[in-house]
Parts: structure tokens; C-alpha cells; sequence
């Protein structure tokens, strides 16, 4: 039987994706979408999205995804979930290989990966994630009900978590190393006010169950972390039940090295000097969303983004 090969292979499907997908099947392309990890990608683990044009009282993220995921089936799209391991090049035709031995072949590529958490890098940070840290509190913040949390980072992610587990913890911290919020201007006020999240200023966490309180069995999970304010190099212990941490994404880029050209932290190089704006170094593959763009890291710019990518991919493949 003869192999079949698509015309895009698209990686990703958050909005950028998608968006992606919805332009190359309506332009008649053999598409196919590898979902990954969290088909739907980060929107899916947002609470409500009030900055998608069209819902006058916001979207659930979760739902936006679902449905955006709905529509590109409904045109005719094949979505696939699952990781992408290697892709390569043989010939003309781009070697797609995924984490579960499933190999998909396409004349072009388009990179919509996106941008998963970043951590604090300290000791104990990753043996205890899910034992009282968490990157995700809309998905984690439950299992905190009624008990004690901090979140760190003062974007929008931390805020907009600040917010959620305010309604449900008992207590919550936001500690930003700074003592302004990067977050946009009406989230930021929202937490500014709310009486319920306690800011801690020019802070840094250092530690993480520095000083043990309890027994072997409590020793797994989180019980307290050290902080420490930059201004005044003062050092204080905070017993805390969950650690929430929200100080921003690294792309998910990883299986692309020695392929494309990266940043050295991952963000994907456009080529820049063609008149296909998100070709990557490697001509027929393309990227778009938070991969490629650590500067607007928005849904709607990751979704304009993938229509790009997909007019430029189909342009390209009439070469
Ligand atoms: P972000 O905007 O990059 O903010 C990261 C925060 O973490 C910053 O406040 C930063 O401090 C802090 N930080 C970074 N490294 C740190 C470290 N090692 N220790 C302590 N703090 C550290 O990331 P984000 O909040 O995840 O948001 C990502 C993008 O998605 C943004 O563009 C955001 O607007 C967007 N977003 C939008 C929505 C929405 O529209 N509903 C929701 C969530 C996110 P500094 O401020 O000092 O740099």
C-alpha cells in the first residue's frame, strides 16, 4: 500500500494549531493535526477567557478549545493525539515521527508547540511537584481547599491563579521578586484589591522544606518554603500547603534541536529573510505561536500566527 503523505503535518493544537489547520483544509490540503500532551494546549487549563473577540461575557478556555478542536474535525482534519519525538528530513518529505512508534509523512511542517512551565529550579522543586507544588491551579487548586498557598510571579498566570485559589484557600501569598505587577492593568488592580491575597513584595523563594516540621511520611510533601527579600536581604520561613508556580513558559522545542535554529532557550528562529514570514531555517517548515513569540504570548496573536504559517506553508508548497 502506498504511504500516505500530507501536505502539513501541523505540531500543536492549541490556537495557533488549529487556526492553522482550519486554513489548510479549507485550501484543500491533506492536513493532519498531532495534538501532544495537553490536546488543546495552555488555554485548556485557563479559567475563563475574556480576551477571545466574540463572547460577550468570556469563554470557558477549556470549552474555546473543545470547540475550536470540534470545528477543525468537522472541515475534515485527521487529529492525532500524542507526542512528536524527531522529525527529519528524507528527500523532499518531512519524516514526523511520535513518541508511540507512529511515523507521519509531509511535504511541510508547521510548529505550534507552544510553551510549557517554567520552574524555579531549586532543590526539592521537581520530587515535589504533585506533593504540594503545582504549575497549574486551575487543575491543582482543589486538592488546597480550605489549606494555605503561595503562588509566585507577578504575570498575568500568577495573578489569574492568585485570584482562583483566593475563592476556594484558606490562605494565599503572591510573592513577586518585584514590587510592580507585570501582569495587564485590569488583572493586576483585581489583585491588587482583593484583601484575601496577601502580596509579598521583592521576594524571592529560596528554599523549599528548608526547616522540617514533621515526620518521615510528612517529609514527601511540601511543608514550608524560604523567602527572601532582595531590597533588605532579609530571610523568612513561610509554612505553606501548595506552591503554585506561575513565572512564565519555556517552549516545548526540545525534539526540534539540530534541526531548525533555536534561542538558546528554546524560542524558535524565524528565517526573516523571506518573503514567508514564518518559514523557519528549515525551508517547508514553519512556525507559529508562543514557540516562535515570547513577546505578545497571546491566544488571538498565536491564532493569527497559525493562519500565517498555514498561508505560507500553502504558498510555498505551490512552489
Ligand atoms: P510572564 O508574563 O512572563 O510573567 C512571569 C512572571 O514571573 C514575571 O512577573 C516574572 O518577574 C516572574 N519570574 C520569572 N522568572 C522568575 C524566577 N526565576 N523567580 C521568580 N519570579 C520569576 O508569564 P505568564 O504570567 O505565564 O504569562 C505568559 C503570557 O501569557 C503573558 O504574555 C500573559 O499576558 C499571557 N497570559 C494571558 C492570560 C489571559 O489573557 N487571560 C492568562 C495567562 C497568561 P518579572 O516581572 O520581574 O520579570
Amino acid at each position: 500500500m502506498e504511504e500516505k503523505i500530507y501536505d502539513t503535518v501541523i505540531i500543536g493544537s492549541g490556537p495557533a494549531g488549529l487556526t492553522a489547520a482550519i486554513y489548510n483544509i479549507r485550501a484543500a490540503l491533506k492536513t493532519v493535526v498531532v495534538a501532544g500532551n495537553i490536546p488543546g494546549g495552555q488555554l485548556t487549563i485557563t479559567t475563563l477567557v475574556e480576551n477571545w473577540p466574540g463572547f460577550p461575557t468570556g469563554i470557558g478556555g477549556l470549552k474555546l478549545m473543545m470547540d475550536m478542536r470540534e470545528q477543525v474535525k468537522n472541515l475534515g482534519v485527521e487529529v492525532r493525539d500524542g507526542l512528536v519525538d524527531k522529525v527529519s528530513k528524507e528527500d523532499s518529505v518531512f519524516k514526523v515521527e511520535l513518541q508511540d512508534k507512529t511515523v507521519l509523512r509531509g511535504r511541510a511542517v508547521i510548529v505550534a508547540v507552544g510553551a510549557g512551565a517554567r520552574w524555579l529550579e531549586l532543590p526539592k522543586e521537581k520530587e515535589l511537584i504533585g506533593k504540594g507544588i503545582s504549575g497549574c491551579a486551575t487543575c491543582d487548586g482543589n486538592f488546597f481547599r480550605d489549606k494555605t498557598v503561595a503562588v509566585v510571579g507577578g504575570g498575568n498566570t500568577a495573578c489569574e491563579d492568585a485570584e482562583f485559589l483566593a475563592k476556594i484557600c484558606q490562605k494565599v501569598y503572591l510573592i513577586h521578586r518585584r514590587d510592580t505587577l507585570r501582569a495587564t492593568a485590569i488583572e493586576a488592580e483585581r489583585v491588587l484589591k482583593d484583601e484575601r491575597i496577601e502580596k509579598i513584595w521583592d521576594s524571592e523563594v529560596i528554599g523549599i522544606n528548608d526547616q522540617l516540621r514533621i515526620t518521615n511520611y510528612e517529609l514527601e510533601k511540601l511543608q514550608n518554603i524560604k523567602i527572601k527579600n532582595v531590597k533588605t536581604g532579609e530571610e523568612k520561613i513561610l509554612e505553606i500547603d501548595g506552591l503554585f508556580v506561575a513565572v512564565g513558559r519555556i517552549p516545548a522545542t526540545d525534539f526540534l534541536k539540530g534541526l531548525i535554529n533555536l534561542r538558546e532557550d528554546g524560542y524558535v528562529i524565524l528565517a526573516g529573510d523571506t518573503e514567508y514570514t514564518t518559514m523557519t531555517s528549515v525551508p517547508g517548515i514553519f512556525a507559529a505561536g508562543d514557540c516562535m513569540d515570547d513577546k505578545y504570548r497571546q491566544a488571538v496573536v498565536a491564532a493569527g500566527s497559525g493562519a500565517k504559517a498555514a498561508i505560507d506553508a500553502e504558498r510555498w508548497l505551490k512552489t
